[in-house]
């Protein structure tokens, strides 16, 4: 086929051609989204055959290849990134110069592909990015949800939920395989025959459901000559072709079967043990391990190498389920006695922990467990004995403690159990997260497997969350260190060499300028808030979490606002700063959407108040998503970072930050232990307790905060103000935030870390006032972030987990 991205006049004709074959309309009278989706269909179509080249590549080198399980892929837009990987960006755009279009609309017109909640899905994406560019052959395994991520309202200051349509209008970068069908089994009883004096076990299903992949091309940066196109095969739940259940009616079993693929679950850092969840869970695993399987057949013609071909990677819990699904599909279809299943399966997977927060550790009741998944409920109380049988020898009189490290115990079935137990590999995200896991969290098992743990530290990848997003600071880059630094990020490390060259400061207080005014033309365009460029950009944005502390950042605005208004010196002496935040709550989180009212009404007040508005400003941005966060992440100058030390296992949004210029302000948790241990504490505001004292303190009971109420009046007067009608007329609003933090013993540390924040806010907010200094800083920050490259974490994967090797071809 010819290249239609060749040059810019091919392209042209054949761009103009296309939308009148495709939508019969003259190309004059198309609509942006018809462009849109020609542009999208020519692109993909450029793809393939690359996509195919990769697949024989992987068959032809007997490669070596991962599955990255995931419950979620944040993805974003993906035309720019593809055509930015492609290299035919600048072809593009030169046409359509020419056309007089303006290819940043048409970016725009695609919808985000919000297919997970925050960090963890964000990870997954990028981590799709990293494989395919450094020509490893990975494909991602998930669910292509009809609904994804909600899209978030702000009203009256209250979030409003709005299911997500994102296929709504199509989606141009996937390919429906209908062909790749399988049919996953529900309920239903186990059957034991005896065959050739051998008990075989039959599933025998009461509801099958079809699962159909639809697969979207990962296209690698082609730089370094990589031309790997991967695949991201997200399954939809649909009915079978013939083998309806005789227990429930039609029209009801065809409801059930489209309901698995058709919301996301909303919620970070907490578990639902609905059914719902469990099936969506066993209905992508099932399909996903299929594929594998079948893939590796068609190959080696048998299973006995699968592990030395294969890693299926489970990222956090919610695919566990890989571990007995494969076991029955060695033993049940294949034939295997147990040790060898064993012997595979255990060599095959490998499990990511991302969090050790209790509430989101995955616990699932036998009762529910069991009808739902007959067989592998069997696999998984055989795997379980045959573990508590080596445990009795480890504890020989501790029942309690066997116990408390089974796979089942008291009714239910823990999948970070099963994960452990059945994976070769177990990783935290960051070094912190890592040390907590094997030291507290996890070291029975540490100890029980020693060799299994690592660490990898999370990543991002550089091409969205650097080129595409801030293109002023690449450009600058490019000038100042060469190119080297896009297939290479600790090349960004040049960049200190040109420190105290006045010409390049003037450059990146120029770009970051520009960024904070970008930022500021589309708050001010949608929110009618009017921000100053010249201010500090102070900016927190993640999912919102009791535990991420959105809380104090608003309680030292209200301080802020306090002192402001009192204290003729202070304010004198202030530089002035705005206060952006961005944060989806769970729809069922109560404490976390009062969180974001108090942040509203703080806005209103602060915002509207004469005396103080040239100087504090607070925005709350409606619906913080991927492409909101590309705007966002270049334009801060302060990176709000401050989670409960202990908390956050590793933090992406604080990569992001840094790589862009801005300067943390956080507690020494997750990654921001590695970003601070890079600059120092001359280029980062470090504050508040570290994770060893929260540990000691949770140890004993907590603290008493009122003690700080009776002795801080700072404390004391914003905590007032939260309840005597100083924000809003109703007194009542936000109690229960004042209750939290009082009465409920402040869980998370607020009044504690209270002090120290504010002092770390205080020195922020003066070093900024040395703009030159300043300045360095932020260059200091972007130098030594090509650590935090997704490209170096997963050439970490594939050294140290996966054993892959690039692709040749
Ligand atoms: C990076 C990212 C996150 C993760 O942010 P953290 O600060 O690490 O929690 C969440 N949501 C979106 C849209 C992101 O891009």
């Amino acid at each position: 086929m010819a290249n239609v991205f060749a040059n810019k006049d091919v392209f042209k004709d054949t761009f103009q051609t296309r939308v009148e074959q495709i939508y019969g309309v003259k190309f004059e009278e198309s609509t942006p989204h018809q462009r849109y989706f020609t542009l999208g269909t020519l692109v993909r179509e450029y793809i393939s055959s690359n996509w195919i080249e990769t697949n024989e590549a992987i068959v032809e080198g007997k490669h070596k290849q991962v599955y990255y399980f995931s419950m979620e892929f944040l993805m974003g837009r993906l035309l720019t990134n593809n055509i930015m990987n492609l290299g035919i960006r600048p072809v593009i755009e030169e046409a359509m110069n020419e056309l007089a279009i303006d290819l940043n609309e048409l970016e725009r017109i695609e919808a985000d592909a919000g297919l997970g909640n925050g960090g963890l899905g964000r990870l997954a994406a990028c981590f799709m990015d990293s494989i395919a560019s450094l020509g490893l052959p990975g494909h991602g395994n998930g669910l292509r949800y009809r609904y994804g991520f909600f899209e978030q309202k702000i009203i009256d200051g209250y979030q409003v939920e709005i299911p997500d349509k994102w296929l709504q209008r199509g989606y141009v970068w996937e390919v429906r395989k209908s062909n790749e069908s399988v049919e996953i089994p529900f309920y239903g009883h186990v059957q034991i025959e005896n065959v050739d004096g051998k008990e075989v076990y039959k599933h025998v299903p009461a509801e099958y459901v079809r699962a159909v992949p639809y697969d979207v091309p990962v296209v690698g940066d082609v730089a370094n000559n990589n031309k790997t196109v991967n695949t991201l095969r997200l399954w939809s739940s649909e009915p079978t072709e013939n083998k309806y259940p005789d227990h429930i009616s039609a029209v009801e079993y065809e409801k059930d079967v489209r309901n698995i693929s058709e919301f996301l679950y909303p919620d970070d850092s907490t578990i639902e043990g609905k059914i719902l969840r469990l099936k969506q869970q066993y209905f992508f695993v099932a399909a996903g391990v299929r594929w594998a399987v079948r893939q590796h057949k068609e190959v080696y013609g048998t299973l006995n190498n699968f592990h030395e071909k294969n890693v299926l990677h489970i990222n956090d819990t919610h695919p566990a389920l890989i571990v007995p699904e494969l076991m029955r599909i060695l033993i049940d279809e294949e034939g295997y006695g147990w040790d060898q299943a064993w012997e595979i399966t255990q060599h095959s997977c490998a499990y990511t922990n991302h969090t050790i927060l209790a509430e989101a550790l995955e616990k699932w009741p036998v009762d529910l467990f069991q009808p739902l998944l007959p067989r592998i409920y069997m696999i998984t109380e055989e795997i379980n004995r045959r573990y508590c049988l080596k445990l009795l020898e480890l504890y020989p009189n501790q029942p309690e403690k066997v116990a408390e490290l089974a796979i089942i115990g008291y009714n239910q079935v823990r999948m970070a159990h099963l994960a452990i137990v059945g994976s070769f590999s177990i990783n935290g995200v960051a070094q912190l997260h890592t040390d907590i896991l094997t030291h507290i969290e996890m070291k029975d098992f540490y100890q029980m497997y020693p060799d299994r743990f690592n660490n990898k530290t999370n990543g991002i990848t550089h091409r969205r969350w650097l080129l595409h997003c801030n293109p002023e600071l690449t450009k600058l880059l490019d000038k100042e260190i060469g190119t080297g630094y896009h297939t290479n990020t600790f090349e960004l490390a040049k960049l200190e060499d040109k420190l105290h060259d006045e010409r390049v400061q003037k450059e990146i207080m120029n770009m970051k300028y520009a960024r904070k005014q970008a930022l500021a033309n589309r708050i001010e365009r949608e929110q009618g808030v009017k921000l100053d460029p010249n201010s500090i950009f102070d900016i927190q944005v993640k999912r919102l979490h009791a535990y991420k502390r959105q809380l104090l950042n608003a309680m030292h605005i209200m301080y802020l606002y306090n002192r402001l208004k009192e204290d003729e010196q202070f304010r004198a002496n202030f530089h002035p700063q705005s206060f952006i935040f961005g944060a989806k709550a769970a729809s069922g989180y109560y404490f976390a959407k009062k969180v974001i009212k108090l942040i509203n009404s703080i806005a209103q007040k602060v915002n509207n108040d004469p005396e103080t508005s040239n100087l504090l400003k607070v925005v709350f941005v409606e619906n913080y998503n991927v492409t909101y966060a590309e705007l966002i992440m270049p334009a801060a100058d302060l990176s709000e970072q401050i989670s409960t030390a202990s908390k956050e296992a590793s933090g992406t949004g604080n990569m992001k930050f840094m790589m862009n210029g801005a300067m943390t302000i956080g507690t020494l948790d997750g990654a921001n232990v590695e970003i601070h241990e890079l600059v120092g504490d001359e280029n980062s505001f470090i504050f508040g307790l570290n994770a060893d004292e929260v540990n000691d303190y949770q140890q004993n009971g907590g603290y008493n905060p009122w003690n700080l109420y009776h002795t801080d009046v700072r404390i004391r007067r914003v905590l007032d103000q939260l309840v005597n009608g100083f924000l809003t007329p109703d007194k009542e609003e936000f109690r229960d935030i004042f209750n939290a933090v009082t009465h409920n013993g402040d869980e998370y540390f607020v009044l504690k870390d209270f002090d120290a924040y504010v002092r770390a806010q205080e020195a922020a907010n003066q070093a900024y006032k040395n703009r030159k200094k300043w300045t360095e800083m932020s260059m200091i920050n972007i130098a030594r972030s090509g650590k935090f490259s997704s490209d170096r974490t997963i050439q970490e994967y594939a050294d140290q987990i996966w054993h892959l090797e690039k692709l040749k071809f």
